[in-house]
């Protein structure tokens, strides 16, 4: 896509990959056969495929729009793309559709339910990092720290009643039932 994207989004620093990369790690020790390995964005560079109530995350997608958002989003942009207007024309059509929620270029990669805090990655965390908002270091790490905590409490509620009598001897240790490979959250 050669647009040109309007985006209310800022740039994050690159100091803020530390915390993120703490509840990836948290993720990874949670749920060792999701994540997502590779060389260049070290173990846990990559994140995973998760949600539950406070947050999700996502790995950087490497594929195509899956739902026609982008066809359609090129075909207007070659009506505009002359127009005075353009900003205003480009801003209403923006307003007006976005990717399906089905469609992995539209997921975030990290999100945080409750203050509707996002921010994207490219490839891998800390490269190119971009949030919808700007937050203060202190309030990121308050952030990262509860989507950490939400962790042990999906493991009490949800998952440790689902366990077999007798344990589990199937599961990987310290794992929870596998997602599928690369798989969509619900
Ligand atoms: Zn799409």
């Amino acid at each position: 896509m050669n647009a040109i994207i309007v985006s209310p989004w800022v740039e994050a620093p690159r100091s803020y990959a530390e915390p993120l990369y703490a509840v990836s790690r948290a993720l990874a020790h949670r749920h060792p056969e999701t994540q997502v390995h590779g060389l260049l964005g070290g173990e846990y560079g990559y994140g995973q495929h998760f949600e539950n109530a406070v947050f999700e995350m996502h790995p950087y997608y490497w594929g195509d729009c899956t739902c026609g958002f982008d066809d359609r989003e090129h075909a207007h942009y070659l009506t505009i793309n002359q127009s005075p207007d353009y900003d205003t024309e480009r801003a209403a059509f923006l307003a007006s559709d976005r990717h399906a929620k089905e469609c992995p270029v539209g997921w975030p990669n990290f999100r945080h339910k409750p203050s509707g805090f996002e921010l994207r990655w490219y490839k891998y965390i800390g490269r190119g990092m971009e949030m919808n908002r700007e937050v203060s270091a202190a309030e990121l790490a308050e952030i990262c720290a509860e989507c950490i905590a939400s962790l042990a409490v999906v493991d009490a509620v949800v998952e440790a009643p689902a366990l077999p009598a007798g344990g589990a001897p199937a599961l990987p240790a310290g794992g929870a039932p596998a997602l599928p490979a690369g798989g969509a959250p619900a």
